[in-house]
């Protein structure tokens, strides 16, 4: 399998150097430059229909001996698809290490860079929260690679900000006096600086990297797998999305055979997927702050790769997906009707997705929760009017010590700490 640009200016790559390469030099994002088909399993657990997937997926560029133990360590928590009611279920994306789903592409990509590595790395990340918890711990104890997080001190809630900086070993967390912003720019400008790469290699791990992206597509097929035969025939699936990787993944599963017969793009009110959907322009804005945080994003960066998908022609999208958006109002009004009709508590970002859900009539509504309500618990527990009990990771890490390094908004700082340590 090769991957190309989708701005089509840029020479194929293989798999290695698609992981290793952030976007390509022409600006685009890589994509496989074709999708395999594969006849969707039914039955089966996650570990085997995502070595299915998988095997297709990265044919030619991973024997299986080498794919099976990166597919199975990765996949090591179970996905289970709940039943609620009215034909709407919960898939359950949040049941790994930091308890979101960005565990599943994390842990992937981590072990798929373990295998092509040879030598050292530093991974170096700049996060509000989710991602550099997700990050941290799919590195976390695997030999010949240190991650370091940066974060802006005290703009990531405690609960996240634990989950990484109680790691230790071969985590470290820079508490950086400034904003995300300037988290990233220092990220940045380590990328570009070449005198950093004398101490084993600097990697990125950020979100448009296929090695995070491709994974997403096996909790589809295992979706589809957990499905009662009847409600095979017509199902509906619906991503509560920001950046549009999730989505992105469905819809690759779409093309790869997986009888998906609509999806529903479901936003917070950063609206410009929904919005593109609508009016077929696409329009990239400044993010609103929301409830559900993890979705605020003005300027998604997976829709080009969407729009690769459907050569750019917005109505051969609007086959396969329809988009809405919601607001804070209904996103809390949603946590307290489903706890109190149903018994289930969702997180901001899954009653986005439970709403989506609600918008089709199709047989089976699946709806992604992406993350657990325990770490949204300051949203949740008020409109539910009860306590979340916290998962064990999450209730471990309250009682570990941090391992934290302070730091200016200074690139020479961060370099000496890179250098030095
Ligand atoms: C990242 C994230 C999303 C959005 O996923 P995208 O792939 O960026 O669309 C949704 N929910 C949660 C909890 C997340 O962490």
């Amino acid at each position: 399998m090769r991957f190309v640009s989708t701005a089509g200016r840029a020479p194929s790559v293989s798999l290695e150097q698609a992981v290793f390469a952030g976007p390509a030099p022409d600006g685009g994002l890589y994509v496989p430059e074709t999708l395999p088909e594969l006849t969707p399993p039914v039955g089966g657990g996650l570990g085997d229909t995502a070595f299915l997937v998988a095997r297709c997926l990265f044919a030619g560029e991973l024997s299986d001996r080498e794919l099976e133990p990166i597919v199975r360590e990765s996949l090591d928590f179970d996905i289970p698809l709940v039943a609620l009611d009215e034909g709407i279920s919960s898939l359950e994306l949040f049941h790994g290490p930091t308890h979101a789903f960005k565990d599943v592409g994390a842990r992937f990509m981590a072990r798929l860079m373990l295998h092509f590595l040879d030598g050292r790395a530093t991974v170096l990340v700049a996060t509000s929260g989710d991602t550099g918890s997700a990050v941290a711990h799919a590195f976390f104890k695997l030999d010949g690679i240190r991650v370091v997080v940066l974060f802006p001190r005290g703009k990531v809630s405690e609960l996240q900000r634990r989950l990484f900086a109680t790691l230790g070993e071969n985590v470290q967390s820079l508490s950086v006096d400034g904003t995300f912003d300037d988290c990233q720019s220092l990220v940045k400008r380590a990328f570009a600086d070449r005198e950093l790469d004398h101490d084993g290699r600097l990697v990125s791990a950020n979100s448009i990297n296929v090695g995070r992206l491709l994974p997403q597509t096996f909790y589809y097929f295992h979706m589809f797998a957990q499905l009662r035969e009847a409600e095979r025939e017509n199902v509906a699936v619906c991503t509560p999305s920001g950046n549009f990787g999730n989505l992105t993944a469905g819809l690759m599963a779409k093309r790869m055979g997986l009888p998906v017969s609509q999806f529903i793009a479901a936003t917070n009110a950063n609206d410009v997927g929904p919005r593109y959907l609508t009016t077929g322009e696409f329009r990239p804005r400044p993010s609103l702050e929301t409830l559900s945080n993890a979705m605020d994003v003005g300027n998604p960066s997976n829709f080009a790769r969407m729009l690769w998908l459907y050569g750019g022609d917005v109505d051969a999208m609007r086959r396969d997906v329809v988009g809405f958006a919601y607001s804070d109002e209904q996103t809390l009004r949603t946590i307290e009707s489903v706890h109190e009709r149903l018994g289930y508590v969702v997180d901001p970002h899954s009653a986005i997705g439970y709403l989506g859900a609600r918008e089709s009539d199709a047989a089976a509504r699946v709806f992604l929760a992406t993350a657990h309500p325990a770490k949204f618990r300051e949203t949740v527990e008020p409109a539910i009017h009860e306590k979340v009990p916290l998962p064990r990771a999450l209730h471990e890490s309250a009682n570990r010590p941090e391992y934290v390094t302070e730091m200016p908004v200074d690139y020479e700082a961060l370099k000496d700490y890179l250098t030095s340590s």
